[in-house]
């Protein structure tokens, strides 16, 4: 594969790696230690396209390919997780799914304002009881004619205390399991939805994360994407996709990881040379150099896939998989290689690693994608 980058795509990367540098780098430690919302950088990002990275300009969107996407995932993550993950989510999960399965009024009511950063989404799919097992929707949205009323608890949902429009994922026709269930475009303020208390995280601390409750809140029945019963698969298709945006924040906090640690290794002296002088750390950045790079292959693969139209559920799900992994190894490792400095905040490795785990969780856990990816090889 030639994953030759284009002028178009070598400068959103430049653009990208600038703002994470002279914007998300200034704060970041102080915002992970505060629990805080970028609100205002969320604003600056909607301002330089990366709210609505694949939303066609119709929409308010950049238009951009998904390999665009990544590569400002990746420059992103290197420097600030929390704000990476609200952008994939705000990319992948809700304004990918209203422009891929939305009506023409949603997209003009919602998405327009999605793609630009003026509101955020959040995509709202998991519950106490339905995790990995997404099937056992328990929260239900029953069928009222003109409306639906929605009723039941989501929890870990990203951007949960930010956002203002929320994907609904809940259950229509219980006898129907997974094909009675449908998604719903739910809004902040609406009579009977509360946002629950900020979760209290190991990392992506500054990211938003909170459980909602819905009672008796009344949705209208435009406000349904899709047909009836077009949920579950509506979830399985943005999440195919969400997995690449995952794949490229993993990728970014392991490459993140070791700059720093590649750096540092040139600096630090024990005796009487630098640390990148003993073969232990040199072939540690041997080891995580090569790693990364297989990981690039794999999550440049998935979104290559991806803008050729051909399937992604497979090489997304190896991709998220692998880089997930390669986060978690290289940061430990990053953090060994500072020594004592690398267990302070100050130096931000222990950052990355904290906030490395979470890739291995969410949009599905690793052992999730070993069902996807065994699936996929067995079937052959
Ligand atoms: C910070 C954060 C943000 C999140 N953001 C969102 C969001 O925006 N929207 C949303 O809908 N959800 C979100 N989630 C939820 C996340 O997707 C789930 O936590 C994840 O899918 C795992 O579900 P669970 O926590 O219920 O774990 P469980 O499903 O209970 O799994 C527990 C363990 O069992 C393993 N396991 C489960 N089933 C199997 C099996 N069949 N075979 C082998 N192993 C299995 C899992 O891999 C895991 O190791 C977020 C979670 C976190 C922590």
């Amino acid at each position: 594969m030639d994953f030759t980058l284009s002028e178009e795509q070598l400068m959103i990367q430049q653009a990208a790696r600038d703002f994470a540098n002279n914007e998300l780098l200034p704060g970041v430690i102080e915002r992970d230690d505060a629990q805080k919302f970028p609100f205002e950088l969320v604003r600056k990002m909607g301002e330089l396209g990366f709210m609505g990275m694949m939303v066609n300009e119709k929409y308010n969107g950049s238009g951009l390919d998904t390999l665009s996407y990544v590569l400002a995932m990746e420059e992103l993550s290197k420097i600030d997780a929390s704000a990476s993950v609200m952008v994939s989510v705000n990319n992948s999960l809700v304004c990918w799914g209203l422009q891929a399965f939305g009506t023409e009024a949603q997209k003009e009511k919602y998405l327009t304002r999605l793609s630009t950063g003026e509101v955020i989404g959040a995509f709202c799919l998991s519950e106490p009881e339905a995790g990995s097992d997404a099937t056992s929707q328990k929260t239900t949205a029953i069928d009222h004619g003109d409306h639906y009323i929605l009723n039941g608890t989501k929890n870990w949902i990203t951007n949960g205390g930010s956002a203002e429009v929320f994907l609904v994922i809940a259950q229509t026709h219980a006898e129907k399991g997974h094909k009675g269930i449908n998604v719903l475009i739910v809004e902040k303020g609406m009579e009977g939805f509360e946002v629950g208390p900020k979760e209290n995280k190991l990392g992506i601390r500054g990211s938003d994360t909170h459980s909602l409750n819905f009672n008796d809140v009344k949705v209208p029945k435009e406000n349904r994407i899709g047909e009836d019963g077009f949920g579950f698969t509506f979830a399985m298709k943005t999440l195919a996709g969400g997995r690449i945006g995952i794949a490229a924040q993993a990728l970014g906090i392991a490459a993140g990881a070791y700059e720093l640690a590649l750096k540092y290794s040139k600096v630090r002296k024990t005796f009487g040379t630098e640390i990148a002088n003993h073969q232990a750390i040199a072939f540690k950045l041997a080891d995580m150099h090569t790693k990364i790079q297989a990981a690039r292959n794999l999550v440049y693969q998935a979104a290559c896939d991806k803008d050729a139209g051909k399937d992604y559920t497979l090489s997304g799900a190896m991709a998220k998989l692998y880089a997930s992994e390669v986060a978690m190894e290289t940061t430990i490792e990053a953090v060994q290689i500072h020594g004592g400095n690398g267990y302070v905040k100050d130096y931000h490795v222990e950052r990355l690693m904290r906030d490395a785990k979470i890739t291995q969780i969410y949009e599905g856990t690793s052992e999730i994608q070993k069902i996807v990816i065994s699936r996929s090889v067995l079937k052959d």
